[in-house]
């Protein structure tokens, strides 16, 4: 079966086909870790981990590389304004995005680079730009490239070129800095003050720069050229990132790689469209954003927001409210009580105690053309609702091919335990909340000794009430 993804290069949806059948060389931005992500930021982990699964779905061997970015403006800046050492400072960050990594059920690539265990590899291709005449010393001894040496300079954001002309005349030293801004960017930055104990000191900076005394650091787009081709080669087949990352970060990174080698760089490049808060993109800077412990404070496991960004489709924007959140939970709760309502498990199966079932082949056919076609995961999940009410196909064979969905849509089946509420709790509950809507308390806290009689235990939160195992 044939993979299509949307191409943001050549702006069509497009069949995969790999570079070598072998393995697939797949390259995904990671995090900077100078905060807690935010849950827009997941939007495009997530998304990888989709396209990846649906990868070794369709039988591929997968090589995925995420890097962490923990040495750029930002964790510089912050790092200090929390007087710690940027080592100290960026672990804790990767330490709890790793935590919510695997609250997501992200299936870890195979291998997070840390950009500051590739220095090395920087200093060279910055080297080759310099030897090749793309790249060029500043007065203040940063290297810059120069956009007018690569024709290309834009292909993939689009960029016009004459306003491209227009406007590079000068430089831009900064990481992040918008399509009307294109000018010649900083590969390597200079020591200052700010920088504080963070520099290296490679050939190229020597005797360049009054206060930078050869000292100096990366700049951001340099380290995912550095990282991808260190660990994946010259060429590979996907990268991956959210749609703010094609101007400037992946126009750079093409700009550095394929100056650098003569060679394409990366053969598609799949972009996740923005999570909104308000019709607004959520972002740090906008103040509007919620992390995933924001969620688990509210009792939302996080299954519930990767469940939530599967029902639209990676290149759709999507608008985060609450209460699509909550209908998410009852709409997940409700399919894992009719999954386990669907027998003992395969393990149980297995000893005998059970018939083992058989992976529906036309439900699979109808799943794998739909996820493949272009990760169209809204599908995927119709399909597994038609499954589940499908009175046709016997309870095993159900399981059995909703286990194997879940390779690709990841919401953990397998590991799901039989402490799902049964339905005359649910009732008890429903009818407390009748009660506390007509404010009959004691008829609520009747209803509350009753559930607690049964074993569970329920709590009033903000976003209604939590049922759980006692
Ligand atoms: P950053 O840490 O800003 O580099 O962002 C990490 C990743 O999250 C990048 O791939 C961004 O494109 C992506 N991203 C940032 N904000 C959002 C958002 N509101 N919705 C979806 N993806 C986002
Ligand atoms: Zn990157």
């Amino acid at each position: 079966m044939s993979i299509q993804f949307y191409n943001t290069l050549t702006r069509q949806k497009e069949e995969f086909v790999p570079i070598n059948a072998s393995e697939v060389k797949f390259y995904s931005c990671g995090p900077t870790v100078y905060n807690y992500p935010h849950i827009g930021n997941y939007r495009a982990y997530t998304f990888a981990d989709i396209l990846k699964r649906v990868l070794l779905y369709n039988d591929y061997k997968v090589k995925h590389i995420m890097n962490i970015t923990d040495i750029d403006d930002k964790t510089i800046r912050d790092s200090q304004k929390e007087g710690k050492s940027l080592k100290e400072f960026t672990e804790f960050y990767t330490e709890g995005f790793l935590e919510d990594v695997k609250k997501l059920n992200i299936l870890p690539p195979e291998k997070f680079t840390k950009a500051t265990d590739y220095v090395d590899e920087m200093v060279k291709i910055v080297e080759t730009l310099l030897k090749k005449g793309i790249a060029y010393k500043s007065e203040d001894g940063s290297i810059y490239y120069d956009i007018k040496k690569f024709p290309n300079y834009g292909k993939l954001s689009r960029l016009v070129l004459e306003e491209q002309k227009e406007n590079a005349s000068g430089r831009i030293k900064t990481d992040e800095y918008d399509k009307e801004n294109a000018q010649d960017f900083a590969l390597w930055k200079a020591w200052d003050e700010n920088d504080g104990e963070v520099f290296w000191t490679p050939p190229f900076a020597k005797g360049g720069g009054a206060t930078s005394l050869g000292k100096g650091r990366p700049g951001w787009h340099i380290e995912c050229s550095a990282m991808s081709m260190a660990n994946l080669g010259e060429q590979i087949d996907v990268h991956t990132g959210g749609v703010d990352n094609i101007f400037p970060h992946h126009e750079n990174e093409i700009a550095q790689s394929e100056g650098a080698t003569g060679k394409q760089f990366v053969k598609y490049w799949v972009h996740n469209e923005w999570v909104l808060v308000d019709g607004k993109k959520m972002a740090k800077s906008a103040h509007n954003f919620y992390t995933l412990k924001d969620l688990t404070d509210k009792g939302i496991d996080p299954l519930v927001y990767r469940f939530w960004l599967l029902m639209a489709n990676y290149g759709t924007r999507v608008n985060f409210v609450w209460d699509a959140l909550k209908a998410s939970e009852v709409a997940l709760k409700r399919l894992q009580r009719l999954y386990l309502e669907l027998g003992p498990s395969d393990a149980k199966a297995l000893e005998g105690k059970e018939e083992v079932g058989r992976i529906d082949e036309n439900y699979k056919k109808k799943f794998k053309e739909h996820v493949s076609n272009d990760l169209d995961t809204p599908r995927g999940l119709s399909t597994l609702w038609d499954l589940i009410k499908d009175e046709n196909i016997p309870d095993a064979d159900k399981k059995a091919t909703i286990l194997d969905f879940d390779k690709v849509l990841g919401l953990g089946f397998a590991d799901l335990k039989e402490d799902i509420i049964p339905e005359e709790i649910t009732k008890l509950v429903n009818e407390r909340a009748l009660a506390r809507q007509n404010k009959d308390f004691k008829l609520s806290d009747d209803l509350r000794t009753q559930i607690n009689s049964l074993g569970f235990d329920v709590k009033d939160t903000d976003l209604g009430q939590k049922v759980s195992k006692i």
